[in-house]
């Protein structure tokens, strides 16, 4: 079925989700599966991404939660989703391996890697189903108005309670302005809602860039995510669904990354092999290399209107080392719907009501987050033998210590909150 490519006839919606990436199409289709009908705003339909050694080269790390989330609205690309059990890191200067084990917590998987093209793919099949309940509009949201923006310093910005917000969006040569009760703002890290709401985002610099390729390694990858934490930044190669193939999320200085986006594929899979300690033997193959330039941000608020929240991307965003990203998004989801399931009969005249707690408890929740990969960012950046003895020493402790590594593995999983 052909997307809907228009705005609702009145020009006036109840419900948009600004951005249909992974967080924005799932926000959409969950809020459908509630009763609400939802205009779904993005600039264009999914593309498919590079692909390479036969899978996308883009993947994410999804927990068992936001999995759970995804096969609620039908929307889990079995095919391309590759389980993880363990989890094997260890450092440039360190003897010790740290390990996590699905078993150590009853579960069969600790996480899977997801091929993003196919996951963006299943969630447009379903939300296409869905004509009814979501329509589709393929525009460009250029801003965001709210009349209480005249007048007033932007970064103070709190409109009265009944006030309505106006998206304004560009279709092909047409400019649309439409009335919206409640806008869910999923529109990435470069977020048009926030900037054009003049709300500030604190930065934390990384001086890093991410390399993403795929691999084909000598030796099976065991169903394990290796990381390997260099001075430079951390490295990762995490299983596909053949067990000879991995990718690869190298974090690493803007400089260095360069460089090696400029090596043959021989002179790249030598470094990778030696950078990885030979962990799965020779680097056979490699696919094109890509870059990301990596970077860590946090809204000033998650609210910065009583009728606009903002989720995903646009909201924070994480370093991949910990691979993040999408699960806080799915976070942010589950519980915008849970303040949305009490305060339903409510929501649209006076969304602000249920969503100032929504709003507090995502943004401690990033700040945490962020703080902490932060942390560990800068820890192992660090090569003074003292500090690397120390973090050994620390690594060997936490090993012995089963019952604090369930708690880690239980939080990372999205199973802090069950039992
Ligand atoms: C190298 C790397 C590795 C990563 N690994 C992981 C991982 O292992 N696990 C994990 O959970 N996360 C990972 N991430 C993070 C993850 O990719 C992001 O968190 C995720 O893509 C955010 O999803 P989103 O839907 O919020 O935003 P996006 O994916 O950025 O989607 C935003 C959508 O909004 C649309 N849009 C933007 N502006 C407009 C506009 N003005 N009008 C209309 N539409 C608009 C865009 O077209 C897009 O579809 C990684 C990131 C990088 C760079």
């Amino acid at each position: 079925m052909p997307v809907t490519n228009s705005l609702s006839q009145d020009s006036q919606i109840h419900l948009a989700v600004v951005g249909a990436g992974p967080v924005g199409a799932t926000a959409a289709l969950l809020l459908a599966k509630q009763g609400y009908k939802v205009t779904l705003i993005d600039r264009q339909e999914p593309q498919p991404g590079p692909v390479g050694l036969g899978m996308d080269i883009r993947n994410v790390a999804l927990s068992p939660a936001s999995a759970e989330l995804l096969k609620g609205v039908d929307a889990w690309p079995q095919k391309f989703a590759a389980a993880y059990d363990t989890m094997k890191i260890w450092e440039q200067w360190g003897t010790n391996d740290l390990l996590f084990n699905a078993a150590d917590v009853d579960q069969p998987a600790l996480g899977w890697i997801v091929q993003v093209a196919p996951l963006l793919a299943a969630l447009w099949q379903q939300i296409r189903a869905q004509a009814e309940q979501i329509n589709v509009v393929l525009g460009q949201v250029q801003s965001i108005e709210t009349p209480s923006l005249k007048g007033q310093l932007k970064s103070q910005l709190q409109g009265p309670q009944g006030e309505k917000v106006v998206l304004v969006i560009q279709q092909q040569d047409d400019e649309q302005r439409v009335t919206v009760d409640l806008v869910i703002a999923a529109d990435g890290a470069e977020s048009v809602v926030r900037k054009s709401l003049g709300v500030p985002a604190m930065l934390i610099p990384t001086g890093q860039m991410a390399l993403t390729t795929i691999v084909q390694t000598a030796n099976v990858h065991e169903n394990t995510a290796w990381q390997r934490f260099l001075v430079d930044g951390p490295l990762a190669l995490l299983p596909a669904n053949d067990a000879n193939l991995c990718s690869v999320v190298w974090s690493q200085s803007e400089a260095t990354c360069q460089r090696r986006l400029a090596l043959s594929d021989e002179e790249f899979c030598r470094e990778l092999e030696h950078a990885f300690e030979s962990r799965l033997g020779k680097i056979q193959a490699v696919a094109q290399r890509q870059a990301f330039p990596l970077r860590q941000q946090l809204a000033e608020t998650a609210m910065p209107h009583p009728r606009i929240v903002l989720i995903g991307d646009a909201l924070r965003v994480v370093h991949p080392l910990a691979g993040l990203g999408v699960n806080l998004g799915f976070e942010d989801i589950a519980e915008l719907l849970k303040i949305i399931q009490v305060n339903a009969h409510f929501l649209l005249d006076d969304p602000s009501s249920g969503l100032n707690k929504f709003a507090r408890q995502r943004h401690l929740r990033s700040e945490s987050m962020l703080r902490a990969l932060d942390g560990l960012k800068r820890l192992y950046a660090q090569d003074k033998p003292a500090i690397s003895w120390l973090r050994n020493a620390g690594v060997g402790i936490f090993n012995s210590q089963l019952w604090l590594k369930r708690q880690v593995m239980r939080e990372a999983m999205g199973l802090s909150s069950k039992q």
